[in-house]
């Protein structure tokens, strides 16, 4: 057991590491498993790892990575390097793939791990990065296989989210945190989730049913942006199936209704509502003006570069690749906790997306081709960034086709 964990009971975090298994991954008899961790965070990999076995896993490999050696890396290494990718890399992700492997990642990033290291390094290797994978990125987003992120706190990122406390006492608060909006502080955490699943089901098929043509979103910090939806746009909530029909919940937790906007028909401006944190870099005062779906103008009040890198990725890395819906009342929100974590933020407020959208946000899109999904208005890039524009008096309206409005959040609430 490690010494960061005081006042967990091993049992908690086995609960925590179990409910990532059987409802993150939903891991089945016989199957691979392939876990992403850092090397800080391998007691609670093992814990994943065992619980997998005891799931029925037939092998699980830990794929393990280091925050500090790779900022290391960024600051020192010849420049080339961040214009290579090796092949190796590529081929490991292809022949787990074909294996039939389900995903865990356990995040636990140190938001300011890449503070001071030159911008045009992670730019280009992260594109490199991405376009190399994109196989592999292309079957998650398509749910093609099961995969799922869970967190788990370091020091580093404990103290940013805590200043106040001690680096202990903020390592406790986070694994506090983290456990109660994961719903994996009662005695049976596996039962909880399957409720929650549930409770998203309503609405879910009501947004579904009504097949909105736009939605306005307003509030006082100066949004007021018109998407357009899709065809056939398809809202989902409170987990995911892979293409066998097997359910999953690909985020740990999860409090969203999420969909995609036509990537031509966005129009006004956002206002982010929480600083987003990328690569290690924190963005604050994000403004976005979209015109037929482009950004056609931006500011950030830090880290301009950093979002002028993301916007400025590719074709598609200029418009939006989902939106989505979570209420004030969303347990993550009360907790009143900025988490400098899109895993954490995201399940605190409504979001937008830059960049890609999920296949399977219009009917049968799992099955499409890059350029019919584009025909369709669904967006496609090497990139998918969320960021957070919601606040506590958020309007969201629907609109149909025949101009007829409702609707569906007031006040940062659902009223549907
Ligand atoms: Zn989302
Ligand atoms: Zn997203």
């Amino acid at each position: 057991m490690n010494t960061i964990v005081k006042k967990e009971t091993e049992k908690t975090l086995r609960n925590y590491a179990n409910l990532v298994v059987k409802i993150g991954a939903n891991v089945q008899k016989g199957q691979f498993v392939v876990i992403t961790s850092k090397v800080d965070c391998a007691y609670f990999a093992r814990m994943v790892q065992e619980s997998a076995f005891d799931a029925g896993a037939c092998d699980v490999a830990i794929n393990w990575h280091d925050e500090k050696s790779a900022r290391t890396k960024f600051l020192r290494a010849d420049d080339e390097v961040f214009d290579e990718y090796p092949e190796w890399m590529v081929d490991r992700h292809k022949q787990w793939d074909e294996k039939g492997a389900v995903y865990i990642s356990i995040i636990s990033n140190d938001p300011d791990n890449f503070n001071g290291v030159d911008p045009s390094r992670l730019r280009r290797f992260s594109k490199l990065a991405n376009s190399k994978n994109k196989a592999h990125s292309d079957l998650t987003m398509a749910n093609k296989l099961r995969w799922t992120l869970c967190a788990v706190p370091s020091p580093e990122w404990a103290k940013k989210v805590f200043p106040e406390l001690t680096e202990d006492e903020a390592m406790e608060r986070l694994w506090d945190c983290i456990i109660k909006a994961s719903r994996a502080d009662g005695d049976d955490p596996v039962g909880e989730w399957k409720k929650h699943r549930e409770s998203f089901v309503d609405r879910v098929r009501y947004l579904n049913e009504q097949q909105f043509d736009l939605i306005r979103f307003t509030n006082s910090l100066g949004t007021d942006i018109t998407l357009g939806m899709p065809k056939d746009h398809v809202w989902k909530g409170g987990g995911s199936f892979d293409k066998d029909g097997i359910p999953f919940n690909p985020n740990i937790p999860t409090e969203e209704i999420f969909s995609a906007p036509d990537r031509m028909r966005v129009d006004g401006r956002v206002v982010a509502s929480l600083p987003l944190a990328y690569q290690g870099k924190l963005v604050e005062g994000i403004d976005l003006t979209f015109e037929n779906g482009k950004i056609v103008d931006f500011k950030a009040s830090s880290n301009q570069e950093t979002l002028a890198n993301i916007i400025e990725m590719d074709e598609g890395s200029g418009r939006l690749g989902e939106v989505a819906l979570v209420p004030s009342s969303s347990p993550i929100n009360k907790m009143k906790t900025l988490f400098y974590n899109t895993l954490y933020d995201e399940n605190a407020s409504c979001h937008l997306a830059i960049g890609k959208a999920y296949p399977n946000s219009i009917k049968g899109g799992a099955d499409l081709s890059s350029e019919e999904l584009l025909n369709r208005g669904i967006n496609t890039s090497l990139i998918h960034v969320d960021f957070m524009f919601g606040t506590a008096d958020m309007k969201v309206v629907g609109i149909r086709a025949d101009g007829s409005e409702v609707v569906i959040i007031e006040g940062g609430e659902y009223v549907f």
